[in-house]
Order: structure tokens, then sequence, then C-alpha cells
């Protein structure tokens, strides 16, 4: 239904430097340049020129075209990246950046960031030292892995260890495995890129050793496991186990050192690079969320530790730094010292390195777990995922009281409920996590509105949860310290906007 434009109302339209003698513009001129302010206030009057040559009817107020301008700007003045409450109850949520950091770990960052650091100096040799070293006996001495290093993040560790050891050669993985990890992190896709050639074994709930033992040729290189991470099947499944995947590549490697024709082209030298023409095919796993504790209070479905798949026979693991084991960004990957010193020498490494921020944290996390009786209360995802829903408790009780005291009368209903909350990240799918949430009911407003506002007018954004037509603010990953106030103080400035100014005061 397009109207013929309304010209005469283009004459109408303010000058850009009327525009910018507005006080909301005004008051940005020492933060921003003149040109960015120009460009923002050019830009909202240029939207309403175009409106009206749509045929649109529209009211032209300069104090309208500068609050235009001035949202424009907001993207340049405001923090994109900043912090949130978690009170979604998801605990390693990727969106909202996974681990929390332990405050050893804060601190350690803070320690190197604002000077200069040992990041590629040894003191001990007063020389040249190298950034690996940072983290690596810590790993090795918690893993029970001889080497390790760590780059940007497990994505990273996976394609690394591909290019390595697969490139041009053959890697068998169960098509149970084949999975989708959120942020189009695929198996598939990682491994063309690595140009390792895949070979898909099994079907895609049952898998057997046969159909490796069948898979294997005189090119394969190695035996894949991929932690299906947020994926499950359930009923009629079947896997097969890296120790049993370390048999069969024990058994393949074994009888190519017996061939004939593979004796003439690696028996002359048993170092690994030359195997590399030549495979010694090696088992590797791909274990996602990497946990160092058995959490034992998950039951049958605790995740294996990168522990357990090293003494399982894994030559190699990687995991993410930043999922179970609670510390930041990263993925790591242990195993033998050959195998690491091939990885370390490789120019992916230097492509994918950590920064100093990063390894101070990791080296930070690491330490914590050297002491088990402690780890699971000084690293905040460990603490998050193990915490009992009795304490957990202890936190809805008290957001409940500080509501009641806070909203108007007769808006809303309150209640502390049991919920479930989940360890997200790729880890323990099937896992319930008992917990309790403070659970809004409305008689002003609604839960998706209240929800919205607490995401968008809240000066910390607040995440919680909809639960039919109740908001629920699950507990488990509220932090202890001043977020139970400011969620009381965010849900009840949105009931406040249903009241009149005197009536809010009062
Ligand atoms: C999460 C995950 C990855 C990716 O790890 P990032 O640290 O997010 O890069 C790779 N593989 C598996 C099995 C995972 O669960």
């Amino acid at each position: 239904m397009a109207n013929k434009p309304d010209t005469t109302q283009l004459k109408n339209l303010p000058q850009i430097e009327e525009v910018l003698k507005q006080p909301i513009l005004a008051s940005l001129q020492d933060t921003l340049p003149q040109k960015q302010l120009t460009e923002a206030a050019r830009a909202a009057v240029d939207t309403l020129r175009k409106r009206i040559l749509a045929g649109e009817s529209v009211t032209i107020d300069i104090a309208d075209i500068a609050q235009a301008a001035y949202n424009r700007t907001l993207s340049l003045t405001q923090p994109s990246l900043r912090r949130v409450i978690n009170a979604s109850g998801v605990i390693i949520h990727t969106n909202l950046g996974r681990s929390v950091l332990a405050p050893e770990a804060v601190s350690a960052v803070n320690q190197v960031i604002a000077g200069y650091s040992t990041l590629e100096y040894s003191v001990q040799n007063m020389a040249r030292g190298s950034r690996h070293n940072h983290c690596e006996k810590l790993i090795c001495a918690l893993t029970g892995a001889e080497a390790a290093i760590a780059v940007n993040n497990n994505a990273a560790a996976v394609m690394m260890v591909l290019s390595e050891f697969a490139a041009g050669h053959e890697a068998v993985v169960s098509r149970g495995e084949l999975v989708e990890i959120g942020g189009s992190f695929r198996i598939p896709d990682i491994m063309s890129l690595s140009h390792a050639q895949m070979v898909e074994v099994g079907t895609t709930n049952k898998t057997h050793p046969i159909d490796y033992e069948r898979a294997i040729t005189n090119n394969t290189a190695m035996l894949l496991k991929v932690h299906p991470s947020n994926y499950r099947m359930i009923g009629f499944t079947e896997s097969v186990g890296i120790h049993e995947l370390r048999t069969i590549a024990d058994a393949a490697n074994h009888a190519r050192d017996a061939n004939a024709t593979a004796a003439t082209t690696c028996a002359q030298s048993d170092t690994i690079a030359n195997r590399a023409q030549c495979p010694h095919m090696l088992v590797y796993e791909d274990q996602g969320s990497g946990a160092f504790m058995h959490m034992d209070f998950f039951g049958e479905y605790a995740e294996p530790t990168v522990a357990e798949s090293i003494a399982a026979g894994a030559d190699l693991v990687s995991f993410s730094g930043d999922k179970l084991l609670g510390g930041p960004q990263a993925g790591i990957i242990v195993g033998s010292k050959a195998l690491i010193d091939r990885l370390k020498a490789n120019p992916l490494a230097r492509a994918l390195r950590l920064d100093k921020m990063t390894l101070a944290a990791l080296e930070a996390t690491l330490r914590l777990y050297l002491q088990p009786e402690t780890a699971a209360e000084r690293i905040p995802t460990v603490r998050m995922l193990s915490e009992t829903p009795d304490s957990v408790r202890t936190r809805a009780v008290k957001l409940e009281n500080r509501l009641a005291t806070l909203l108007p009368a007769g808006d809303a209903k309150l209640a502390v409920v049991p919920e479930i909350s989940r360890a997200g990240g790729g880890a323990l799918p099937m896992c319930d996590i008992d917990t309790y949430a403070v659970e809004i009911t409305f008689s002003k407003g609604s839960a998706q509105a209240c929800d919205e506002y607490l995401v968008r007018q809240c000066p910390v954004p607040i995440i919680a949860r909809i639960k039919q037509d109740a908001l629920l603010c699950d507990m488990r990953c509220v932090l202890p310290t001043d977020e139970i106030e400011e969620i009381a103080q965010g849900i009840s400035a949105y009931f406040f906007t249903f009241h009149d100014k005197a009536k809010g005061d009062a």
C-alpha cells in the first residue's frame, strides 16, 4: 500500500549541525570523535528521509532524531563483552562464557598482565624459555601422561593432532561418534581440513571391534575415538572403548612390523618421523570435556577422566580447558614425549598458541587440582556441579525473602521450587542435577516481558529461564557474592514499571 511520498516533508528535516547541538549528542562531544557523531546524526536523518521517500507518514522531531543517532553510537561507547548473571541453571553455558575462573586464576592473570612476565624466559637459565613449559609439568602430574601441550581450544587441538599424524593417511572413526558439537564443530569437516582421510565404521547405534579391524589398511594412521558430548544414544547401542582400540592398534602395528613390505621402508629406522611415512597406528581420543577428577557424585553418569583414558592405553588425549576442567578457554593434548614433541614442532603450534593471560589462568587452575580435597570447593565449575541441592536452596530462600520485601503486594506469587540444572558444555547430558529455583508467577506483566526486561534493561543482564507462565531463577550458578541482591533489584525494577514514580518511592 505505497502512498505517494509527501516530498514537502523533506525540507522539514533538520540540518545535521542542529541535530548535533541536541543535549544528548552534545554530551558525547568529549567521548567520541566529531566524525563518528556526525556520521550517526547523518544516518539518523537519512533513515527518516528514506521513510518519507517510501511514502510513510512520519513525524519529524529533532529530539527523537538525536536519540536515534545516540543509540547508533552505543555500539562504540558501551562495552559489548560484559558480565551477566547466570540464573539459567546451565553450568558450562557456552553462550555465557563457559567456566567462571577461580579467584586464584583471576589473581594469576592480574599478576602477569600489568607488567612483564616470564612468558618465554627461563629465570633458571637466564635465557629464552618456552611458553609450553608453564603448564606441562602440572598437566602430566595430574593425568599421568608423559608430556602435554596446550593450545587455543580443543577444536584447535583436534585439528593439530589430525594434521600432524593423519594428514595423507586414514583415520578410522565410528559412525556413532561423527557428531556435531555446538558452534559448527563437526568431525568430518575437521578431518577434511586437516587432509586426513576419514574412514567411517560401524553403524549409528553399534560399532564393534571387528568393524575397526576390517577397516585397517597399510595406510591407517589412527583409530580416533570422539566423546559424543551433548549427544547420547540409549537402548540398543554399543561402542568400542580405548582399551579395546589399544589392543586392535597393537595387533595391527605388530603385523605391520612383521610384514615384509613394511619392513623395507620402516625397519631401518625406528624413529617416529620415519614411521610417519609408513604410519605407526595411534589411538587418539577427543575427550571433549576432559574431567580431571572422577565425579563420584554423578554415579554411573560420571565422565571418564583424562587419566583413565591414558591408563587405558590412548596414545593421545585432547580436551577443553573451560568445560569440566573449569579453567580458561584452551585445548590440552597429552601423550608420550615423542608425540607431543612432534606437535610442538608443528607450525600450527605457533599459530594456535596460548597467550599469557590464558596460560596464567590455566596454570593457576591446574595447581588447584593438586589438592583434590579442596579443588571441588575452589574451582567454581566443579563447585557448581557438586553443590548439594540443599545448599543451593539456601540461596533460593534468600532471594525469595528479599523479593517478598521488595515487590509491590499482589503483583506476583513467589515460591522456592525443586528444579533440574544441566551441566552444559557437552558434559553429562543425561544427568539431571537436582537444584532449587525461585519461581515467580505474574499477576502484573508476564514471564516473557520480565525475562526481556532482565536481559535488556538491567545494568548487568540477568539470564533466567521461562517455564510455562512462570519465570525461574535457578540459583545453582548464581554466585554467592552480590548477585542475589542484583537479581532482586532487577525483578523489582520490572514490577515498578507498572506503578507510578510516587508509589514506587513510597
Ligand atoms: C567441546 C568439544 C570440542 C571443542 O572444544 P572447544 O574447546 O570448544 O574448542 C571438540 N570435541 C568434543 C568432543 C567436544 O565436546
